[in-house]
């Protein structure tokens, strides 16, 4: 990146060749972060609670019976904040996704990669939930790297298996919680509780999501965001040198140099003591500047705080920061590029929250058959044929009638009574039937009363078509 390119100045630019995870033959270099403290992991640690306890019991939370949240993808039945939306909605889902798409470059132009820090489920688990149970059983980087390159004793054996143990039923705990999600904990119930051979696919799901879970988490890890993470892989197009990033004050840092004893200190804040990169879990070292592998985790910024505070220099020598900050000290401004964004954004929002406002529970439409002419019918009696396509957005079954409001005529159903199934499509026709000698024109217009319950839900207007001599 340019941003990199510019910001330091002294930089050997051989990690632009090389991955911190990665060795000189190609191979995974496992990274052992050391185990974070300072006040900005302290506040992730907060935010994350928070953000595991909504995800853990949201499932769990109903409205009149039915599920708060659920994304049931395989039968497109999605309920948000209580509402239900199905297939039928498809132009919200697409308009609420380019909201959010444009959103996230929003976000990103502005924040650079905080989400990733701070809200990503990959890092929230790795970082705060996985990492830290490691760091429990196996204790800190040194004893766990030393661990890992001893030879197999009885107790590294316990160690592993405790770990491998723990690290497993998570990952079941964790798939457990997504498949509530996307079926909802009813159907979860009945798939933990009731005999395999009843839910196969359920069973199968679960289990294939509990061994991906396993293997991200407890071997996959930074690799899923260097490597496989799209937004990651964006970030080189979407940060300019305004967007605020985890940055080295490479202006204050360098030139970087040991620190002595009783010296006159003539180089720069960096004493170069790589406390940073021993924290990183993605293994880089942020003073070459902004590079794909950071998440943002902040972890170096705590680090380098607390190596500040023990030399007594001002923190914030890696800290939140623009290229254009550290570089000439400006503050943040509104770029064009970030208006535009905004002013696009207001715009999606507004015609999303118009369409969501005016979203009727029961979608309907009546249609004349095509190509059909009126019928004739005994004792006097014109017909037309009408179709009628209801769309029931809601939880219930809505029995539906309907009248002929404005002339003396019948509606006859063909086949049953309409009864609309819950969050369902249905399709029925119908007959209006009117006397010849109300029929004065080639077109009359009828008015139709959709009722539930005895209550008119709304009028729908068409032609009924007679025979062209009446008048
Ligand atoms: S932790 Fe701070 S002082 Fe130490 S090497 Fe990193 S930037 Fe330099
Ligand atoms: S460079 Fe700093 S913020 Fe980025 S991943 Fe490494 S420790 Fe986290």
């Amino acid at each position: 990146m340019h941003l990199t390119r510019d910001i330091i100045e002294n930089t050997q630019d051989t990690f632009r060749d090389t991955l911190g995870i990665v060795t000189d033959e190609g191979k995974r270099k496992f990274v052992y972060p050391k185990k974070p403290k300072g006040r900005l992991h302290k506040a992730r640690v907060v935010f994350s609670v928070f953000l595991l306890a909504i995800l853990f019991i949201t499932p769990f939370i109903k409205l009149s019976g039915h599920p708060f949240m659920m994304f049931n993808i395989v039968e497109r039945k999605f309920i948000l904040f209580g509402l239900a939306f199905g297939p039928h909605d498809f132009y919200l889902f697409v308009l609420a996704t380019i909201s959010f798409v444009v959103f996230i470059i929003l976000f990103t132009v502005v924040f650079g990669r905080v989400f990733c820090g701070w809200v990503c489920p990959q890092t929230v688990f790795l970082e705060m939930v996985f990492r830290k149970i490691e760091f429990w059983i196996e204790g800190d980087y040194l004893r766990q790297k030393l661990l890992n390159d001893s030879k197999w004793t009885a107790k590294k054996i316990s160690k592993k298996l405790v770990k491998w143990s723990v690290f497993f039923a998570l990952s079941v705990f964790i798939a457990n919680t997504l498949l509530a999600w996307i079926i909802g904990t009813d159907e979860l119930y009945k798939i933990i509780s009731e005999p395999v051979s009843m839910h196969p696919g359920g069973f199968i799901a679960m289990l294939l999501f509990s061994a991906g879970f396993y293997f991200i988490f407890a071997w996959f890890r930074e690799y899923a965001c260097v490597y496989v993470c799209p937004y990651g892989r964006l970030q080189s197009v979407l940060l300019d040198q305004n967007s605020i990033v985890i940055a080295y004050d490479n202006i204050r840092g360098e030139p970087r140099g040991k620190i002595k004893k009783a010296e006159v200190r003539t180089l720069g804040d960096c004493i170069d003591c790589k406390e940073c990169i021993a924290v990183c879990p993605t293994g880089i070292d942020i003073r070459n500047g902004t590079q794909l592998e950071c998440v943002n985790c902040t972890a170096c910024i705590d680090a380098c705080d607390n190596i500040m505070d023990k030399i007594n220099k001002p923190s914030g020598l890696i800290k939140y920061a623009s290229f254009n900050n550290v570089k000439d000290k400006t503050k943040f401004k509104l770029t064009p590029r970030i208006t535009g964004y905004l002013v696009i954004l207001t715009v999606l929002i507004a015609v999303l929250g118009i369409l969501l406002y005016n979203r009727n529970p029961i979608d309907f439409m009546i249609l004349r058959t095509p190509g059909m002419l009126y019928q004739e019918q005994p004792g006097g009696i014109l017909s037309n044929l009408y179709s009628l396509k209801l769309t029931n957005k809601t939880f219930d079954e809505v029995p539906l009638q309907l009248r002929l409001e404005n002339l003396q005529g019948e509606i006859k159903i063909i086949g049953s009574d309409i009864n609309l199934e819950p969050n369902a499509v249905s399709e029925t026709k119908f007959l209006v039937m009117l006397p010849k000698q109300k029929v004065n024109n080639v077109n009359t217009p009828i008015e139709i009363g959709i009722y539930t319950n005895g209550e008119k839900f709304q009028t729908f207007k068409s032609n009924f078509l007679g025979p062209a001599n009446q008048n």
